[in-house]
């Protein structure tokens, strides 16, 4: 089963993936951390685009499409792929239809994660992570039982990502209403179409996108 998840940022996107993976066998497959990823191993393309990212803007289409090309030559042995973060253009969403039927694979839903504005700053103004072990925490909401250590592997790595500020984050959302959002519709028309309550709790959210991918 391949599927997208489709949402702004902060709606958790990245913490259902997860989930899915661990108990689905699923390959994620997100432009958002192989970009990263470029950027910390510092490719031409990561320096390219380092800039761009922390603004909040859109990388290039043409720059993303190629990254997925690449990556799902790999994950389509698995048990299905999580495109998390990908398409977040009309242009790119074609790009995908292509990519997959060229390759004999298809696309089976589009889950979309609706959450509130609101929610989205206090979720992602106080996110952080461990980058030793990729573990996922919030000031408020989930903070490490001590103070500077990962609760799961000890480190005292712990990350903000450069682009979870308020300003970024205006600019993350307006990209998101401008080019991305008119992907609901897109999907919509095409009968793959899904959409959950992406504001329930963590594990209601899981069983509601388990039960959408029944139907
Ligand atoms: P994310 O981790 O998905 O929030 O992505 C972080 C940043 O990477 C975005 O704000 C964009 O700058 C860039 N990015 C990730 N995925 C894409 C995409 N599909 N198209 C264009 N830019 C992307």
């Amino acid at each position: 089963m391949n599927i997208i998840l489709l949402g702004p940022p902060g709606a958790g996107k990245g913490t259902q993936a997860g989930m899915l993976v661990e108990k689905r066998g699923m390959v994620q497959l997100s432009t958002g951390d192989m970009l990263r990823a470029a950027r910390t191993s510092g490719t031409a393309m990561g320096k390219r685009v380092a800039d761009v990212m922390d603004r909040g803007e859109l990388v290039t289409d043409e720059i993303v499409i190629g990254l997925i090309d690449e990556a799902l030559d790999g994950a389509a042995a698995s048990g299905g792929v999580i495109f998390d973060g990908f398409p977040r253009t009309l242009a790119q969403a074609d790009a995908l239809d292509e990519l997959l039927s060229g390759k004999g694979l298809s696309l089976d839903a589009v889950i979309e994660l609706r959450v509130d504005d609101e929610a989205l700053v206090e979720r992602i103004t106080g996110r952080y992570s461990c980058g030793a072990c990729g573990a996922a925490y919030h000031e408020r909401s989930k903070p490490t039982k001590v103070e500077g250590v990962c609760d799961a592997c000890g480190s005292s790595e712990l990350n903000r990502r450069a682009d979870d500020n308020e300003e970024s984050l205006r600019q993350r959302l307006m990209e998101y209403y401008k080019k991305t959002s008119p992907l609901v519709g897109y999907y919509h028309a095409k009968g793959k179409l899904r959409s959950v309550d992406g504001l329930a709790l963590m594990g209601d959210v899981e069983a509601a996108i388990a039960a959408a991918l029944e139907g």
